[in-house]
């Protein structure tokens, strides 16, 4: 088999409702904005990728020039001779692992399996844990979270970025409160890469993140998420070591070997590497496996598009260690329908509050072919 052509298209879509990161302070989103890559081959099999984080004319320029003059021509199901290809392009452009996904998914269509069959079937299904984005007040939480409760989840992660610790712990409290033992708690401080924002971000110091983590312990939460800033390798192994609570992260951490220098250091319980933002699917596995050498778990950030998100899924369901699935969806602001409204049929929870394999070849999926013309930039 040989790929013949690769297309690259911006795409944005207007969400109904403008969307605020908690983790962006002052932040207004207005609409849903991804790369979609194609990659066509000469026995008719279609590989289809998307990335969040890469977005733009830059992107669609490092697909054309810096990758698509080094893959025509070679053989997709070569995915380990093209990591290296797709890494050093990111030197002169942009990351582009959407362009891994889209062999990955040439891999599976041609093999007539979904990928994570392909790479050991570990698991058919996953418990999600429900993502809201929006800063909201502790009752409003206490609301909040029973619209995820009727849905099924099981699990909710909570987003703790206020100046004050005290309000942070208010949150947790709250939904401790009214959840009881119902669901597993998890939060995400997100620390390690301060966005740039149009307001002020709260900084955690070490002695922050330790009194944080040993609230909240008491509150039973599953892991703290990013408490340290990305690089602060001793203070995130101190705090491993220091405290029982899982502490979570690595979500930037882009190539495999910054996730070997965490193990190393002993960084992190759990590792959290993203399909679009790390080197790539398979790459992501050995991430995960090299965890579970060290009795650690992954748990994959999956915060980005439908196709993200599968891809993504797809890796989580191979590996044994991987309980949990972080699942995108604010009730208010970013329905489950617009954050994958890139694909066919959007995936839901069951009422015990799994997320299920999807059950095509490759990631899975179907595009919506019609809404994504409609919304097509170039
Ligand atoms: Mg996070």
């Amino acid at each position: 088999m040989k790929i013949i052509q690769i297309q690259a298209n911006l795409i944005e879509i207007p969400l109904p409702k403008e969307h605020h990161y908690t983790w962006v302070p002052g932040s207004a989103v207005k609409s849903i904005k991804f790369t979609l890559v194609k990659i066509f081959t000469d026995e008719g099999i279609t590989g289809v990728g998307a990335s969040h984080i890469c977005f733009g004319e830059e992107v669609v320029h490092s697909i054309h020039n810096l990758l698509t003059p080094f893959l025509i021509g070679k053989d997709p199901l070569a995915t380990e001779r093209h990591i290296e290809t797709i890494y050093s392009a990111r030197y002169f452009g942009t990351p582009l692992w959407l362009v891994d996904q889209a062999l990955w998914d040439i891999v599976g269509k041609a093999a007539g399996q979904p990928l994570y069959k392909l790479w050991g079937g570990f698991q058919d299904k996953i418990l999600a844990y429900g993502a809201p984005s929006e800063p909201r007040s502790p009752q409003e939480h206490r609301e909040i979270v029973h619209h995820y409760l009727e849905k099924g989840f099981k699990a909710i992660k909570l987003r703790l970025h206020n100046e004050d610790p005290k309000d942070d712990l208010a949150i947790v409290e709250a939904v401790r409160d009214e959840v009881g033992d119902r669901m597993e708690i998890m939060v995400d401080a997100n620390q390690a890469l301060l966005l740039n924002s149009p307001k002020p971000h709260p900084i955690w110091s070490y002695e922050r993140a330790l009194m944080m983590a040993r609230e909240l312990e008491k509150l039973k939460v599953y892991y703290l998420e990013e408490p340290l800033y990305i690089y602060n390798f001793k203070g995130i192994a101190r705090l491993t070591q220091e405290t029982d609570i899982y502490i979570a992260g690595g979500e930037w951490n882009g190539p495999i070997h910054e996730f070997k220098w965490l193990l190393d250091q002993g960084c992190y319980d759990i590792l959290q590497p993203d399909a679009m933002q790390s080197d790539g699917l398979f790459r992501m596995r050995q991430i995960a496996h090299m965890a579970y050498l060290e009795n650690k778990l992954f748990i994959p950030h999956t915060w980005g598009n439908g196709l993200g998100l599968v891809a993504n899924l797809q890796v989580a369901l191979s590996v044994p260690n991987c309980p949990f699935f972080e699942y995108p969806y604010d009730p208010e602001t970013l329905s489950v329908e617009m954050n994958q409204a890139m694909i066919q049929e959007p995936l839901q929870v069951d009422a015990e509050g799994y997320l299920h394999a999807p059950k095509g070849p490759g990631l899975g999926v179907e595009l919506n072919e019609d809404f994504i013309r409609r919304y097509t930039l170039r």
